[in-house]
């Protein structure tokens, strides 16, 4: 809950000039409502009882005509500013979800299932939109005319006030009660939306394998078991709305009844009040109750909304927790860091070399009781081609993404030319870096598009098509019709293991980085794709450091050093024939290598 007036109160001390623009417009509303009120009472008052001319009252109705104008105008503007509220809100909302996205780490931002993120970034921050648009202009005008109405009556008629003042406690004291029911279906009418898009968006990415496996069926029925669910949280919300509005209906009823009777009795039986008087009563009660009731309806939605804020709020209160967990695990490692700041001081980042890497004991884990890494020390010279070898399972790849800043070490340093690298050289650092995976992302778009997001910058086709010749990527162009400007990617065409890592390729052309990070594929390519692979990565590799989780023989064997893991540890590092003769364990490796298995 405090976390909720959190986000809440931030968005309000943002839009203070709004507020108050509310506020004056709900107030000059109220003034409105009250003179249109007095002026139709009045002409009545003349027509009726006093039977005067039409001609003598053609001033008053010109009044009310501009009254009841100016009323509607001010409405509309209520309304107007609480949607610019809205979109404001929503705006901030949206891009505070984004930042915590981009800017957490890259496992904590992988965590969670990508479909739930989508519905709390998307519909949960939409459904935020009722809280501004409707909540607080309602809760404004509510806070101020009732107030004003409540004054005129008292004035007029004390008796009526007294019956205003001890029926209207019961619309809200009824709406608190049935707001906080709500604002808990609420919540779990968002994590059920949020496991359903799940659900949905992980079957829809896992069709092949689902029907490979004769899942599709189990997996239908998990989608419609969370759409049920979903269903039932949505309706139980939409009962409760209803007999909000059927109670709230019976409470403004049954106190107009009253007063109405009441000023019958004084009007008739007593005769102790004028007609005028029982009239504009009469005109300002309904008013008075029916913004208490619209108040109602409007603290159902939001409390609806502050049910959808809680969740959005919830995911940035938990990435804020990892990013300060980060930040414990970093400042283990920035004590190490003052250590060292007498050896090692900032870098600076030269395009054109290539760089040296050290790993200074470098200790990482994914989370307690799980996959643990150490390294000890390492170091590779600037232009070096390392292969990492191991079996599967031992650490290639989370030793590949600790070098490439992707993951941050529990403890130890990664140092580049011997010096640490700072929080502000990361962008400069990602700009040497290629990392081409087994399963390169690709992209909805052309070809064209595809490649040129490696370079960064603007890139002229000229550029794109001498990085596609070099990635080897000709060929496989010349046949589309479309070329370059081939759609790829999700609703596009598909892509081969191969091409895709050949595009991967074309991407690191254009970069040319100083840093290549290569991991080989697994699966054997047929004789031509691997050539070309092969012939691509050492044209790329001729200027960089170049660092590979191999799998192939002659990488292997050609590599400057070898890095040999085995459950999560670095065992040796060496060159092929110095391993081959101290390290039994590589050795095993090679000979079933060499029998045509793969690591
Ligand atoms: P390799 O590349 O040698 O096959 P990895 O570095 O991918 O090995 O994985 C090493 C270990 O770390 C494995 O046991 C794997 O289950 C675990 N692991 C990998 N990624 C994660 C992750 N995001 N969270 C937790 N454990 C992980």
């Amino acid at each position: 809950m405090s976390r909720i007036s959190g986000l809440i109160s931030e968005q309000m001390s943002l839009q203070r000039k709004n507020r108050t623009l509310l506020a004056m417009i709900s107030l000059v509303l109220g003034i409105t409502m009250i003179a249109q009120a007095v002026l139709l009472a009045e002409v009545v008052q003349r027509i009726f009882v006093e039977k005067a001319s039409f001609s003598s009252v053609i001033t008053l109705l010109g009044l009310l005509l501009a009254v009841m104008v100016i009323r509607t105008l001010l409405f509309y503007s209520n309304g107007k500013v609480g949607l610019h509220m809205a979109a404001r809100a929503k705006t901030n909302m949206r891009s505070a979800v984004l930042q915590s996205l981009i800017y957490t780490s890259m496992p904590s931002t992988l965590r969670g299932q990508t479909g739930g993120k989508v519905s709390i970034a998307l519909d949960a921050v939409d459904e935020a939109d009722q809280y501004f648009s409707q909540y607080m202009p309602r809760m404004m005008e509510a806070a101020m005319i009732p107030i004003l109405i409540l004054i005129v009556t008292f004035y007029l008629h004390s008796n009526t006030g007294w019956i205003l003042l001890c029926t209207a406690p019961f619309i809200p004291l009824f709406m608190i009660l049935v707001g906080l029911k709500t604002k808990n279906k609420s919540e779990e009418k968002y994590t059920q939306l949020a496991e359903f898009s799940g659900t949905f968006l992980d079957s829809l990415q896992g069709l092949v394998s689902l029907k490979i496996f004769g899942r599709a069926n189990h997996q239908q029925q998990e989608i419609e078991r969370s759409s049920l669910g979903y269903r039932d949280a949505t309706m139980s919300i939409l009962k409760i709305a209803f007999t909000n509005t059927f109670m709230l209906e019976s409470i403004v009823m049954l106190s107009i009844g009253i007063v109405a009777l009441e000023l019958a009795l004084q009007l008739l039986v007593f005769k102790s009040m004028a007609f005028h008087t029982a009239f504009l009563i009469l005109l300002l009660i309904p008013e008075f109750y029916s913004l208490l009731k619209n108040t109602g309806t409007a603290f159902h939605s939001g409390r609806t909304s502050m049910g959808a804020i809680c969740k959005v709020d919830q995911m940035l209160a938990e990435s804020q927790i990892t990013s300060e967990l980060e930040d414990i695990g970093q400042s283990t490692s920035a004590s190490n860091q003052q250590i060292m700041k007498s050896q090692h001081t900032s870098t600076t980042l030269d395009q054109s070399t290539p760089l040296s890497i050290e790993l200074e004991d470098v200790h990482f884990h994914y989370g307690t009781d799980s996959f643990e890494l150490q390294t000890g020390n390492i170091s590779f010279q600037a232009g070096e081609h390392i292969a990492i070898v191991g079996k599967s399972g031992s650490g290639k790849t989370t030793l590949l993404h600790l070098i490439a800043g992707l993951l941050k070490p529990t403890s130890g340093e990664v140092l580049v030319n011997r010096k640490v690298l700072s929080e502000s050289q990361q962008s400069a650092w990602f700009r040497q870096v290629s990392y081409i995976t087994q399963h390169p992302y690709i992209f909805a778009g052309t070809i064209a598009e595809n490649i040129s997001i490696g370079a960064g910058r603007q890139v002229s086709t000229a550029e794109i098509e001498q990085a596609a010749e070099e990635a080897g990527l000709t060929v496989l162009i010349d046949q589309l019709q479309q070329g370059l400007e081939t759609v790829i990617g999700d609703g596009g065409r598909g892509l081969s293991g191969g091409e895709k890592q050949r595009l991967a390729l074309a991407r690191a052309f254009l970069k040319r980085p100083t840093i290549i990070l290569f991991d080989e594929p697994t699966v054997g390519l047929d004789l031509h794709t691997e050539q070309v692979l092969q012939r691509s990565i050492a044209l790329l590799s001729q200027k960089a450091t170049m660092i590979t989780v191999a799998h192939r023989l002659y990488t292997i064997q050609d590599a400057d050093q070898i890095v040999f893991m085995d459950h999560g540890a670095v065992v040796d590092t060496g060159r092929h024939d110095e391993l081959i003769g101290r390290l039994p364990l590589y050795a095993e490796m090679v000979n079933v290598q060499q029998k045509g298995g793969i690591a």
